[in-house]
């Protein structure tokens, strides 16, 4: 059972859906859509990051990873964008982020962050990890090829101690919960694309239209 941090009755909930996207490609975009019709999500607001230098570094820069996420949500009201990580030189940690969001959005609104499959198994390599479910809730989206079970019996503990399997009490809470969702899978990543696009080879199908015409007129990925 997840604890019970902030009870409220049920509410709007927002979800925030934080990654690098070099690019942003439809595997981030249709398993988000249908995670927000099943969970009854209100907005998903994208969140590009500031890579940390130590890190291998994004072959788009910032301005072009968020153009071609505006370019991505153009005309779709389900989306929106927040570009704070984007604006400061200094790597932004993603707990860092969220508790200025929780302050922003008052302690009892109902918070999620979203994050692919592989990112869960790896979460407990993130900077104050722990401290992410007493500011949010996880939503998790199946990604094709990565184990359902975590690294450790603690981890597996652990996850287990938060899961909920009714979207519904994610929106009775505002942060502390775990939800596995059942979104269809998508083998699309943005590696892969980058190495298509390397070697001329077609990306269509993989990302929206207007984010491969933007890729091609900054000439991105060739080299
Ligand atoms: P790269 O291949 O460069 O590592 P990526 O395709 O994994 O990139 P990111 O921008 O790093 O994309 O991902 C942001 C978030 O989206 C992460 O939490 C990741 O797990 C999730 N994600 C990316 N692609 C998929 C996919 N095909 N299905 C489900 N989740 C995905």
């Amino acid at each position: 059972m997840a604890e019970t941090l902030t009870s409220c009755p049920e509410k709007a909930l927002f979800a925030l859906f934080g990654g690098t996207f070099d690019p942003i490609h439809y595997g981030h975009l249709r398993p988000v859509e249908v995670l927000a019709r099943q969970v009854g999500l209100d907005r998903v607001t994208l969140l590009p990051n500031n890579v940390p230098p130590h890190r291998p570094q994004p072959k788009a820069n910032p301005l072009q990873r968020l153009k071609m996420v505006e370019l991505a949500i153009a005309g779709n009201p389900l989306f929106s964008i927040d570009n704070r990580e984007l604006k400061h030189d200094s790597p932004s940690y993603t707990i860092e982020t969220l508790e200025t969001l929780r302050k922003e959005y008052g302690a009892a609104v109902p918070l999620a962050f979203i994050i692919g499959q592989d990112s869960l198994l790896t979460l407990h390599k993130w900077h104050r990890w722990q401290d992410l479910l007493g500011v949010c809730h996880l939503l998790v989206l199946a990604r094709p090829g990565y184990s359902n079970e975590m690294e450790t019996e603690e981890l597996q503990q652990w996850l287990n101690n938060h899961r909920v399997d009714e979207p519904k009490k994610l929106k009775m809470q505002a942060h502390g919960m775990i939800y596995i969702a059942d979104t269809p899978l998508s083998e699309i990543s943005a590696t892969d694309i980058r190495r298509r696009l390397h070697s001329g080879e077609a990306c269509d199908d993989l990302l929206p239209p207007a984010v491969q015409r933007y890729i091609h007129s900054q000439g991105l990925y060739r080299e």
